[in-house]
């Protein structure tokens, strides 16, 4: 039987994965999470050593989805979305860097946003049904969404991005799409975006524009994500059981909840290093146990990573036995016991970062782009009994999205993928809002 998925906040009855990937929020504004997580054993994740990408996807994604995706489809889905590279790098002794830029629009958003269309491609084919998916981005989710999404005829994406926080090229990779791709410049910060496309969820004037939600409150983000890290695993383990470290660069908290529903489901890890900039409200939390939003969020360099309140932390303190409601407010503790045993949690300067990219390049001539610099950094500064043996940090971003911020620290241009060539000459077209309910609201009205 495929797993059924409950509300964070306790208050909707159980759903299909179906229901929760086309609802996105649940109606009582919690999260959808797996009431139970299917499982491997150590003898399924040791013979993906030998397999491809999409394989081990589809061994991932038919737990999940046995009774709700018929197996040829989900096999077809799984090879059609995973058709690019994912390099480990050595760095040195049994330090890896897993790098996830080569998808499509060069971020590791492109893993989860590359099933996620196709899977609500599926499922509305099934049911008839026409969509609008609203999202809300840092500068990465947009263009991976608008690019997974592009030219599909049931539905109809609206990005809102804060206005002066993402980089030019990381505008220009939505902003010239057009068709079924809106988007929308908003006078804010992620937060404010995210906070617009919540409450229209919840806005029963709304509910005839059948609205769902791609950002990774959506649990068919987090089902992707979740298999990377058996990938990086299976490559790399050298006896059948070893543990590993993963050292993960965060805002919203999504990729790391891949990867501790991977831990759940089986994969040996001792360790997941949680790495943030300067948006330091999950560390503080982890030391203290007092939990505080950061208001407004703090403008750093990694800037899919200026969060001030992660989304999926209610996920996190979910999968502790905690719970904590849709204003961040913790309803019940989670065990801080174990969760300080399974997770290290470091904020990163701007100052480190850069250092951090210039001592890669230094001493490794690793080109390395703010976000992974911040796991990689973080990484380096956690205590040696947790790093001595076999350690993957996730690169999220290729650096060529950030060529100012390279140039300005190693003096080189990073090559640009063939993705995203020939962006600088294409038409821009945006819609530009204040942070204002009720002109988000009217435009989506009118649109
Ligand atoms: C979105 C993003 C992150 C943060 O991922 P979360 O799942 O939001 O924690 C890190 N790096 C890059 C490049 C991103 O686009």
């Amino acid at each position: 039987m495929a797993t059924k998925y409950y509300s964070t906040n306790n208050n909707t009855p159980l759903v299909s994965f179906k229901e929760a990937l086309i609802q996105g929020l649940a109606p009582d504004k919690g999260l959808f999470m797996p009431v139970e997580i299917p499982t491997l054993s150590l003898k399924e994740i040791s013979a993906m050593k030998k397999k491809e990408y999409w394989e081990i996807a589809f061994i991932i994604a038919k737990k999940f989805l046995q009774d709700e995706v018929p197996e040829e489809e989900l096999e077809r889905i799984c090879k059609e979305a995973y058709d690019f590279d994912v390099p480990l790098e050595k760095i040195f002794e049994r330090k890896y860097l897993m790098r996830l830029d080569r998808g499509p629009t060069a971020s590791f958003k492109d893993f989860a946003a590359r099933m996620m269309s196709r899977l609500m491609q599926f499922f509305l084919k099934q049911e008839g049904k026409s969509l609008t998916i609203l999202t809300a981005t840092s500068g990465d989710t947009g263009s991976a969404v608008a690019n997974a999404f592009f030219g599909l005829n049931n539905i109809k994406i609206v990005v809102l991005f804060p206005k002066d926080e993402v980089s030019d090229r990381q505008r220009k990779q939505m902003t010239t799409l057009g068709k079924n791709i809106t988007t929308i410049a908003v006078d804010g910060k992620f937060d404010d975006c995210q906070n617009l496309v919540k409450q229209a969820f919840v806005d029963k004037k709304l509910a005839k524009l059948n609205l769902s939600s791609a950002n990774s409150i959506n649990f068919g983000r987090l089902l992707p994500q979740t298999v990377y890290y058996f990938y990086a695993y299976a490559k790399l383990f050298e006896r059948q059981g070893e543990k590993a470290v993963f050292s993960v660069p965060s805002g919203n908290f999504g990729d790391i909840c891949g990867g501790l529903i991977a831990k759940e489901m089986g994969l040996p890890v001792k360790k997941f290093i949680i790495a943030t900039n300067e948006n330091d409200e999950f560390p503080r939390f982890l030391n203290t146990g007092k939990y505080e939003k950061l208001t407004p969020s703090r403008k750093c360099l990694s800037n899919a990573m200026n969060v001030g309140h992660p989304s999926n932390l209610t996920r996190l303190i979910a999968l502790y036995d905690g719970q904590m409601d849709e204003t961040g407010k913790i309803v019940k503790m989670p065990d801080m016991k174990k969760m300080k045993q399974e997770i290290f949690s470091v904020s990163v300067k701007d100052k480190e970062t850069r250092q951090t990219i210039r001592k890669a390049y230094d001493e490794y001539k690793i080109v390395l782009e703010p976000h992974g610099a911040v796991g990689w950094f973080a990484l380096q500064h956690a205590p040696e009994k947790i790093t001595s043996g076999l350690c993957i940090s996730l690169e999220t971003a290729h650096p060529a999205k950030f060529p100012e911020t390279i140039m300005q620290v190693i003096g080189i241009k990073p090559n640009l993928p063939k993705n995203l060539e020939g962006l600088e000459k294409k038409r821009e077209q945006f819609e530009e809002i204040a942070n204002d309910y009720a002109e988000f609201k009217q435009l989506l009205l009118k649109k």
